[in-house]
């Protein structure tokens, strides 16, 4: 059975870890096995005390990162690339000191709506620093795991065939795919074909639905996802990460266009969504 997880947003947009002790209890109470923290400013966040809490709740986490256009390494300017690697190492001791083994999310470039193709020269520069953050994660024990998202969040990786292609130039064997069933609705002719041609270069798989809300009432094929996880023996981690304008992340609601309160009851959502991926996840196994 995949490790089950909740996005730390679908329970409380803040860093103060007297929220995000209930959020930790409340998932493990309905059976998850790990949060996700998105390190977005690792310096206000106190890897040590959120360590404590998910033990004291036999949880784990994993850590999810993106850029912002002042520290984009996909850029053509030398500084702003030489700060995102910079940020990097940071996210990274900040996730050890967590107690995670993955880095996650579309770390490849600044998340938003850009207004230009990228350059093959800003394409290099992210490749370059992703092989030398790919070692240093290697050697603090740290998996990463690239996300493709949406063409309105990033104009450079939109679908696991551009990871795959990207991860080759890489070169590390400590870079796996991330995929997400939001951005792949947008963007894959098939979503499953799309993780069978990842094999076992998955590492970790967000699930949502077309809008966001609950799980199984939007447009979404999970049991066409569950039997593609199932075919190419994927036992890596599961989250679930859905938004509301009900939980509100000031620096991240916005970036990600959370502008309506799809669902209002995290417990619920949580709930339902638990059983949901447990059951598909069984069914398809058969
Ligand atoms: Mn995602």
């Amino acid at each position: 059975m995949n490790p089950l997880g909740t996005h730390f947003q679908v329970w409380v947009g803040s860093w103060d870890p007297e929220e995000i002790r209930p959020a930790a209890e409340k998932a493990a109470a309905i059976g998850y096995d790990f949060l996700e923290l998105p390190v977005r400013a690792p310096e206000t966040v106190d890897g040590e005390a959120i360590a404590r809490i998910l033990e004291a709740n036999g949880m784990f986490c994993t850590t999810s990162f993106i850029h912002t256009p002042d520290t984009d390494i996909a850029s053509e300017d030398a500084d702003i690339v030489a700060k995102g690697e910079a940020l990097m190492y940071e996210a990274l001791a900040k996730a050890r000191d967590m107690g995670s083994t993955r880095l996650v999310g579309g770390f490849h470039s600044s998340l938003k709506k850009h207004d230009t193709a990228r350059t093959p020269a800003g394409r290099q520069n992210a490749v370059d620093v992703l092989r030398r953050v790919a070692e240093r994660a290697r050697e603090m024990g740290i998996v990463m795991c690239l996300e493709p998202l949406n063409r309105y969040e990033s104009n450079l990786i939109n679908t696991g065939g551009q990871a795959l292609e990207m991860i080759d130039e890489i070169g590390s064997d400590n870079m796996f795919v991330h995929l997400d069933s939001f951005h792949m609705n947008i963007e894959e002719a098939s979503p499953a074909n799309a993780l069978r041609e990842c094999g076992d270069r998955l590492g970790y798989v967000h699930l949502a639905e077309n809008f966001r809300g609950y799980l199984g009432t939007g447009t979404i094929d999970f049991p066409a996802i569950f039997k593609a996880l199932a075919e190419i023996n994927y036992d890596g981690p599961i989250a679930l990460e859905v938004f509301s304008a009900a939980v509100v992340d000031p620096a991240h609601s916005a970036r990600l266009a959370i502008w309506r309160e799809v669902w209002s009851d995290s417990e619920d959502m949580a709930g339902h969504a638990f059983k949901f991926m447990r059951d598909g996840v069984e069914a398809a196994r058969g």
